[in-house]
């Protein structure tokens, strides 16, 4: 028995970066409930887990990242309308905290999913984000359940081994958080990790000065290759679990007093974790840690480690990937690749 876990971010009217637009959403629910899938909770794949989820051929659960207000606004009509279970998995971090009134699809401001991150994350203004009242109304709505995806949601620099490209052409919206100072033109875009993850590092401080006084791009690359230690890591171990610890209990915390409920499940920020963060995530009573590694749940695997898969844009898209990740011969095969 395959469950598939699918991961959303937002479900906006027209498709735009890390959106599903809405009506291609309806037609994958409509999909879903035609071909007879079940959509389940946490405490589903948790019975999941022990060996108690009655047997049956399709099953499907629904998760949407971060907290965002399009979420409620065009997402649970169609969950509603198809009688549909769906978790969001709440950054407490990213909460509209001073938004009161419930928003509706008219006085919803559409900002571009990075900038509003951006925004959010810098205490900018979170104007996208859901707030309690509406988290609440979506608690109380019987389609969402609501579960765990931190407190924090900004990434640092762990190498500088793949370069992705410079700002001001390739800013990322943790860039700030990153460099430990506003980006400046010449600093370099590459991957992030999670600080849920990984210990709070910086640019080192002398190769900022020299990516700042170099002339030409090719020079950047060499000056960020050949430097020794390129990363200043900012924690010991005892400061990086005392942080991480405090974040996850921050986000859990949050969500009882204010829901009532206690959560089961983190979604780890970019799907990123470490035999650390996962150690400190059960410390802190999460019983099931959700990746971003694309696979389905299966027999094998562990509560630890649940991949998940990001939910295409397309109603094809979608059908390709249930078709893949039900069949574990064709689940095998794309796996090998
Ligand atoms: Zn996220």
């Amino acid at each position: 028995m395959n469950i598939l876990i699918l991961a959303y971010h937002r479900v906006l009217p027209k498709p735009s970066s890390a959106a599903v637009s809405a009506d291609v959403f309806e037609r994958q629910i409509a999909y879903l409930a035609k071909t007879g899938y079940r959509t389940i909770g946490t405490e589903e794949l948790a019975l999941f887990f022990s060996g108690k989820l009655m047997p049956h051929d399709k099953y499907a659960m629904l998760t949407f990242d971060d907290g965002w207000g399009d979420n409620l606004i065009w997402a649970t009509p169609i969950l509603r309308r198809y009688s549909t279970k769906a978790v969001l998995a709440l950054n407490t971090g990213l909460l509209n905290a001073k938004g009161r009134s419930i928003r509706s699809d008219l006085t919803y401001e559409i900002i571009d999913s990075k900038k509003a991150l951006e925004d959010a994350v810098y205490g900018r203004g979170a104007r996208p984000f859901l707030n309690w009242n509406e988290i609440l109304e979506m608690h109380n709505s019987g389609a969402w359940e609501i579960q765990a995806h931190g407190n924090s949601h900004f990434g640092c620099y762990s190498s500088f081994d793949k370069i992705k490209g410079f700002y001001p052409e390739k800013p990322h919206w943790t860039m700030e958080f990153a460099l430990g100072e506003p980006p400046f033109p010449g600093a370099p875009k590459v991957s992030f990790k999670s600080i849920l993850s990984n210990k709070r590092t910086v640019m080192s401080e002398d190769l900022k000065d020299s990516l700042r006084k170099a002339s030409s791009n090719t020079e950047r690359i060499k000056l960020c290759q050949e430097h020794q230690s390129p990363v200043k890591v900012l924690e010991s171990d005892e400061e990086f679990e005392k942080r991480i610890e405090e974040d996850m209990t921050a986000c859990r915390r949050t969500i009882l007093e204010t829901l009532g409920t206690e959560t089961s499940s983190l979604f780890w920020p970019w799907g990123q974790y470490s035999d650390t963060s996962i150690r400190i995530a059960k410390k802190c009573g999460f019983k099931m840690l959700f990746t971003m590694e694309k696979d389905a749940v299966t027999e094998k695997t562990s509560p630890d480690m649940i991949p998940r898969i990001a939910a295409p844009a397309t109603l094809a898209g979608f059908k390709k990937q249930l078709a893949i990740y039900s069949s574990n011969i064709f689940r095998k095969i794309r796996n090998l690749f």
